[in-house]
């Protein structure tokens, strides 16, 4: 795939900077995803943003930058302090565990999770400095969560992928970190979101539901007006690579020395990074309970052990270690011979050429991870053996479980299981992994690659206009809103105005909220148009001097005058929605149904989430299917499905409005919701080169201006009261002819009634 620039975020560069006497040493590292994007990198402009593995002086900087950017690598430079919170507290003592299910090794800190946020913000800046609309970026994995959500609010508008490399947990799990909110609006600033596994996917939305009440379909996330796509894309390795690598003289030496060493026994290998997820204790256990429970192997076959020294600064990676000196010792204590020990254990870092000739070497592969996002070591197993075929018993909690056709499954838990397991393997003779190779030859790292930056692309053709953050003491927007002469301020309430409740009668306006809105009806026309009955608009704002909007668009009230009203739902549709609605509020706990003129809906704000979710589903295919052809639209909003007449909407509202102003020489609106979309169409429709449409929590492609939060635009809305205030010559009173066109509309003009 060639073309568009693609940039990378990952927690460390492709390039090791050493220190070297006077001067500074570049050091190319391999790794998969090294291998994995430089397939990707070929014939498109190329740059990746890292740590560069290395404290480095500020003295220092500029001369590593230049030797890096040669490499295009371009360095985020860390503090041995941001290091330390950002990387072994945060990163690897709190995500790590807590990600691989594993909550009592989660150590939560404040002092951590900052430096968390820092970090996270550096690497946003590094990036938003240079990426331009049309570049791809990619973020990677768990250190680096919160980049995505980061870039956007430095205004950053190409498509942000993000891939999580290790397992995301279950929502039981995921809902005892401190901070989870952060780290999932943080992810939901990408458009495409990738996995290793279904299962993942399934939890993060989940996690999704349960922590942030946002619903979404298997492939599909929609937050505020954002699609983030949701793709399952395990990776692969580079079987060509572990080919190279099996004819160098390192591979073939380790091959024939094991070989040689082991001859007529059987080889079981294990290589893991000496870490808590990897289960080796268990492992060791297991094989234990084979030599104890079936003789015969004892000194017919061993056990070559790789555990690669890791993170071992961190408390539970040295009681780990201790745990794993005790049990080989215990092992080869008790059954070694003069002539044989069962376990050979390696405490290093090998080299992943050696490795493959370790791999060639053994019958077996005992891989048993207690959780592993995917597990490289399984398919490098599979690779390295080709056509001479090998057995892989494989943990049912690794990734690669999934891919694996022909593994042996293994509840790593079970030491019995394992031990049982691996025995019967050492007895197959020609074991055939033909099917694991062929995915591992076809599911290729590179393919992975190309995979994922297909699917980010694809998602570009929504990636949003650029829309700006409402700032309005900041020019341009400051000379437009002081020159207006007759401004129209139209204001959702709910989200918009103030924030949600659980219980919608809980939301009733702040005293900020109401004192803003008087102050800016001094200077501009004001309406609140909402989804709330005539009463709740009546008692909470009933007494200011703006216009009200109630049930989305169903009646108008104008300062100092009596509803008018639109159409209603009734006979027919009521006869028949109503039963239904009260059935499925009956049928869930929580739920309950609101009756208006205009419509009738049933709030699922307060039912357990997971299970209101699966109801609304239910409910609305049945309600499409009886108001089929009929002129009522079915709406699901924030934990609301609302049936109501097809006249009646926020668009309609605003259309009027409009129409009685004409004079309006400038159109304010802000919404949060579906329904403020049929305002902000007919805003744009009607007035768009005169209109600043503003979305509340975050970009949405209908508006030019977005603000983090209603508590973000009220303060904004305060600071516009305070510019019109401040104009030295007073505009004209608000245009209003509301009086003159107060003629049409069906219905009566009475006081609200409610059914
Ligand atoms: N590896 C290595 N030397 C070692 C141990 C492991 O090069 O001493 C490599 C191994 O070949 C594999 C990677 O480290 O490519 C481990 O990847 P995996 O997905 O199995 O686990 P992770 O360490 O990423 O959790």
């Amino acid at each position: 795939m060639k073309g568009r620039r693609l940039i990378v975020a990952a927690t460390r560069l492709p390039v090791t900077m050493a220190r070297k006497a006077e001067s500074w040493e570049a050091r190319a590292s391999a790794g998969g995803l090294v291998t994995a994007l430089s397939a990707v990198a070929e014939g498109r402009q190329f740059e990746w943003h890292g740590w560069p593995g290395a404290h480095v002086p500020e003295s220092d900087r500029p001369t590593v930058t230049r030797m890096l950017a040669r490499r295009g690598a371009r360095p985020i430079f860390l503090s041995k302090a941001d290091i330390e919170g950002f990387y072994a507290g945060f990163s690897n003592r709190v995500l790590w565990p807590l990600c691989h299910g594993l909550t009592d090794l989660s150590h939560f800190t404040q002092s951590a999770w900052q430096a968390y946020e820092r970090v996270n913000a550096m690497f946003a800046d590094a990036i938003a400095a240079r990426a331009k609309p049309d570049d791809l970026v990619w973020v990677h994995d768990y250190q680096l969560a919160l980049v995505p959500e980061m870039l956007r609010q430095r205004g950053v508008n190409c498509a942000i992928g993000y891939f999580l490399h290790i397992p995301f947990p279950s929502s039981e799990i995921y809902r005892t970190l401190p901070v989870r909110e952060d780290v999932l609006r943080g992810i939901l600033g990408a458009n495409f979101v990738g996995f290793h596994g279904y299962e993942y996917v399934s939890h993060f939305r989940k996690a999704c539901l349960r922590v942030l009440g946002i619903e979404s379909d298997p492939e599909l996330i929609k937050t505020g007006a954002r699609r983030v796509y949701l793709g399952v894309l395990p990776i692969g390795i580079d079987p060509v690579e572990i080919a190279d690598m099996a004819r160098q003289k390192a591979a073939k030496h380790e091959y024939s020395s094991l070989r040689t060493a082991y001859a007529g026994k059987k080889i079981i290998i294990g290589v893991d990074r000496l870490d808590y997820t990897k289960g080796i204790p268990e492992k060791l256990l297991a094989f234990e309970e084979l030599l104890r429970s079936t003789p015969k192997w004892r000194e017919r076959a061993v056990l070559v052990q790789v555990a690669a020294p890791s993170r071992q600064s961190v408390d539970e990676y040295q009681a780990l270690k201790r745990r794993v000196d005790e049990l080989v010792g215990r092992i080869n204590g008790q059954y070694s011979t003069p002539g044989h020990t069962p376990i050979v254990y390696i405490h290093q870092n090998v080299s992943r050429t050696r490795l493959v000739g370790m791999y060639q070497a053994a019958d077996v592969a005992l891989v048993t991870p207690i959780r592993d996002g995917m597990n490289l070591v399984a398919l490098e197993y599979i690779a390295a053996r080709g056509e001479l075929g090998g057995s892989l018993v494989l943990s049912e909690f690794a990734g690669a479980a999934y891919l694996m056709p022909g593994a042996r499954l293994v509840n790593p838990y079970n030491i019995h299981e394992v031990a049982a397991a691996l025995g019967d393997e050492l007895e197959r003779e020609h074991p055939d992994s033909s099917h694991m190779l062929d995915f591992v030859n076809e599911n290729t790292s590179s393919a992975w690659a190309e995979r994922f930056l297909a699917r980010l692309e694809a998602t570009t053709a929504e990636v949003l206009p650029a829309s700006r953050p409402l700032r309005v003491t900041q020019d341009p927007l400051k000379t437009r809103l002081r020159t207006a002469r007759h401004p129209l301020v139209l204001l959702d309430y709910d989200g918009t105005l103030r924030s949600y409740e659980r219980k919608p009668q809980d939301a009733s306006p702040s005293r900020k909220a109401r004192r803003i809105l008087s102050d800016l009806a001094k200077h501009a026309a004001v309406y609140v148009i909402s989804g709330r009955s005539a009463d709740t608009l009546e008692q909470w704002l009933g007494d200011l001097p703006i216009g009200l909007v109630c049930e989305h668009g169903f009646a108008l009230r104008e300062v100092g005058r009596a509803w008018e009203e639109r159409g209603t739902v009734a006979g027919h549709a009521l006869r028949r929605v109503l039963p239904l609605l009260e059935e499925f509020a009956r049928r869930t706990p929580g739920a309950m149904v609101e009756r208006k003129r205009s419509a009738i809906a049933w709030h699922y704000r307060s039912a357990e989430p997971e299970f209101g979710a699966f109801q609304a589903r239910e409910l609305l295919s049945e309600l499409e299917e009886m108001l089929r052809r009929r002129p009522f639209t079915v709406l699901r909003g924030n934990r609301v499905i609302e049936v109501r007449h097809a006249q009646t909407s926020k668009g309609h509202a605003a259309e009027e409005i409009l129409r009685r102003r004409r004079d309006a020489d400038f159109v304010l609106c802000a919404g949060d919701d579906r329904t403020d979309e049929d305002m902000m169409e007919a805003v744009a429709r009607l007035r768009g080169e005169h209109g600043v449409r503003c979305w509340v929590g975050g970009r949405h492609p209908m508006t030019t201006h977005w603000t983090e939060s209603s508590a973000t635009l009220l303060d904004e809305l305060g600071k516009l009261a305070e510019l019109w205030a401040r104009r030295t010559e007073p505009p004209g009173p608000p245009a209003n002819n509301a009086a003159r066109a107060h003629t049409r509309v069906r219905g009566k003009t009475s006081a609200t009634r409610r059914d």
